[in-house]
């Protein structure tokens, strides 16, 4: 069965044509990336999703449910998805212990609070105020709220964003002990490096469409793309696009008598071919 199955998804805001005719099956215990530049659409379809914001048409269902409906069902429903939204409103004057006990409240099936504070790192803070908080512990603050529910589907918007890379790497440790317990993940984000760390797929989006969606390595034809050879000759630095690297580095090193000056080989990382596919080049 699928977590969340969308088809001919559609939402503007006046003239503003935000979702236009998005197609999305994300399976049962998978972690899906949604990628694309600000404004592409991202927050939008993730909120319809979570039945926060009313979708003009298409087809939804998330855990079996359309997000739309209300009453019991829809309660139950919400017992079994963990959010954690772009920005979160302000409790400044509770503790962080406070709050998450006060949260763990809403659910039938809560994780220990002293587990999921120190899962998210802040052992050292769960007798602190809120509003004493860094914005990157409030952020995880945000995410022990998110999974305080034990819940089969997480939707995580932008999750590590003021995070330090520490902290993002603890995140990431955290989202894989949750993909080891079944947990689907839906997860925006715009750093391509946790994408490429953390997603079995990635879908690409850009303005309201989805562009492509394939596992990371596969993204625009990444794993075939061909690799970067450079090296320095002389004075001058050299550099070839082929599809077997290893021959032309043989090649190279019998020319060189050993070892080749300053060799590099590269293949585009998928920050290269996602900067590509929505149509911003560099040289
Ligand atoms: P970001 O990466 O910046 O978070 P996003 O991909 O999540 O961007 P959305 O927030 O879904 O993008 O916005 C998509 C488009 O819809 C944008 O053009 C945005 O200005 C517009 N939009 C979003 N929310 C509203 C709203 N409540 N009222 C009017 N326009 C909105």
């Amino acid at each position: 069965m699928n977590a969340i199955e969308v088809s001919g998804l559609t939402k503007s805001y006046g003239d503003v044509h935000a979702v236009r005719g998005v197609d999305l099956t994300i399976a049962t215990g998978e972690i899906f990336a949604l990628l694309g530049p600000n404004g592409a659409g991202k927050t939008t379809i993730v909120e319809i999703l979570e039945g926060f914001r009313m979708r003009d048409a298409g087809q939804v269902r998330v855990l079996g449910f359309d997000p739309h409906d209300e009453g019991n069902a829809a309660r139950q429903w919400r017992n079994r998805i963990g959010i954690v939204l772009q920005s979160t409103s302000d409790s400044g004057d509770l503790t962080v212990i406070e709050t998450i006990e006060h949260f763990s409240g809403y659910y039938s099936n809560p994780r220990n609070v002293e587990e999921v504070i120190n899962s998210v790192g802040l052992d050292e803070k769960a007798g602190s105020l809120i509003r004493n908080l860094s914005g990157g512990q409030r952020r995880r603050l945000d995410v022990a709220l998110g999974i305080i529910g034990n819940p089969e589907l997480l939707f995580l918007d932008e999750p590590t964003t003021g995070f330090d890379p520490e902290a993002r790497r603890s995140f990431w440790a955290l989202i894989e002990k949750l993909r080891g317990n079944g947990t689907t993940i839906l997860l925006t984000t715009h750093y391509l490096d946790e994408a490429e760390a953390l997603a079995d797929r990635v879908g690409v989006i850009n303005d309201g469409k989805i562009i492509e969606v394939s596992t990371p390595a596969e993204l625009g034809g990444r794993s075939t793309a061909q690799a970067l050879v450079s090296w320095r000759d002389g004075a001058e630095i050299k550099s070839l696009a082929t599809d077997n690297p290893t021959s032309l580095v043989s090649k190279l090193t019998a020319q060189f008598n050993g070892e080749i000056p300053e060799l590099t080989v590269t293949r585009p990382s998928l920050e290269d071919i996602y900067l590509t596919m929505i149509g911003i080049t560099h040289e």
